[in-house]
């Protein structure tokens, strides 16, 4: 079955046409600076890339200029629309209401729209993409895959904050964590991948990226997570604070005359490794490079990200009563052998030992611990777009 995986951003979208039997993808690419000129990178399996510049005032022409360039007479990878059989749509929140993958009817999109307030840059974009499908190619089966559903299995002592009951009953304010669809794949490829019992294993899984969170996935289901009522919840990361004392916002408010609108900005987009490198790099090769040549900010941030990714880990362990594997995933997860290190060095107490030659290694599963470690650690890179496919077609079938 060919599956069309969409992910949209505000001004983005990316997407790639995958067949299930296979697994293969047959073409891939994104759509940028929608809504302000537009931008349509596009590549076949094997081909090259291909860049068309064109207007996409908004998300339905971006659409229609991916529909085109896969059944493009020289380069596309269809004949006719019509061998899509299905559509797949990353959501980022579904709220309470939404625990898994759905196929998108009115009752979906009525939920996806209410949770606009709780993703107001990701859920209208969302909207839009499965709109622009449903009008480009009527009849088709579109599946909604939602960043929050893996994580609706927490327990009420893990989601709610001990704040008035009236925040969350009115309200809906509680912690639903985000990288869903990515701690479901790779807790259970870890699991796979390790030999463990689906029904009885406890798996902390690491996804560190521009974005980071870690879950813990007690026989396979999510029993906490580090993101929360939105995504600048737990770690510290690329440029977003993580957890901090909340009365920092009114002290630093009053003391630089900013609203809190403009303070959640900054926790957002300028606190992080960037802002402990003293705004050198949200990277991690260049906070890596600039350590290397001595440069002390940036081995702070690097060892403040990777001493917060341990405090986690450590009362995950505690959350589940102890734990059989540690995965990590994400971009930083998959390459950084340095924050892996760092990581691994705070959690000796766990028995845990970590294979020096095998952390060189990137971009496959691979085990990370030495064979007589007491935890089980892997690298397991994620594949949000292989889980949206899969799901898509759980679900039509
Ligand atoms: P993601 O959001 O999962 O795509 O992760 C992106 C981040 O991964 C980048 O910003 C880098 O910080 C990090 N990253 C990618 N490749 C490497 C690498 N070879 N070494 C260290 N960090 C890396």
């Amino acid at each position: 079955m060919n599956v069309l995986v969409i992910n949209c951003g505000s001004s983005s979208l990316k997407f790639q046409l995958i067949n299930s039997d296979t697994e293969a993808v047959a073409a891939k690419g994104l759509c940028e600076r929608i809504g302000i000129d537009g931008r349509l990178v596009y590549q076949p399996a094997g081909g090259e890339k291909e860049v068309t510049e064109a207007a996409m005032p908004t998300h339905t022409e971006a659409i229609r200029m991916v529909l085109d360039a896969l059944v493009n007479p020289a380069t596309g990878v269809l004949k006719s629309l019509d061998e899509v059989e299905a559509i797949g749509h990353r959501v980022l929140h579904g709220g309470s209401k939404i625990t898994e993958s759905r196929v998108i009817d009115q009752e979906v999109i009525d939920v996806i729209d209410e949770c606009c307030d709780l993703g107001p840059l990701h859920n209208p974009a969302n909207l839009m993409g499965i709109r622009a499908c449903m009008e480009l190619m009527p009849g088709k089966p579109n599946v909604a895959v939602f960043d929050t559903a893996f994580h609706q299995t927490m327990p009420a002592k893990a989601y709610r904050y001990a704040i008035p009951t009236k925040f969350y009953e009115e309200y809906a304010v509680r912690k639903y964590g985000f990288h869903g669809t990515s701690h479901s794949f790779v807790s259970k490829e870890t699991i796979k991948y390790l030999g463990l019992d689906p029904e009885n294993s406890k798996v902390i899984v690491c996804h560190l990226g521009n974005g980071s969170s870690i879950s813990a996935v007690k026989d396979s289901k999510c029993v906490d997570t580090s993101m929360g009522l939105t995504p600048l919840e737990g770690l510290l990361m690329g440029t977003r604070s993580g957890d901090l004392d909340p009365a920092v916002l009114e002290f630093v408010c009053k003391k630089e005359n900013i609203d809190v609108s403009e303070m959640l900005r900054i926790l957002n987009k300028e606190s992080g490794v960037y802002a402990l490198s003293n705004g050198l790099s949200s990277d991690f090769r260049d906070l890596e490079e600039a350590k290397n040549n001595g440069n002390e900010a940036a081995g702070l941030a690097l060892d403040a990200f990777s001493y917060r990714v341990a405090k986690y880990v450590g009362s995950y362990v505690a959350a589940m009563n102890g734990v059989d594997a540690i995965a990590f995933t994400g971009g930083i997860g998959e390459n950084a052998s340095l924050v892996r290190a760092q990581v691994l060095g705070y959690l000796g107490y766990l028995g845990i030992k970590m294979d020096e030659e095998q952390n060189k290694k990137r971009g496959e599963n691979f085990v990370l611990s030495t064979a007589d470690s007491k935890v089980k650690v892997a690298v397991i890179p994620t594949n949000e777009e292989l889980a949206i496919c899969r799901e898509t077609v759980a679900l039509v079938k």
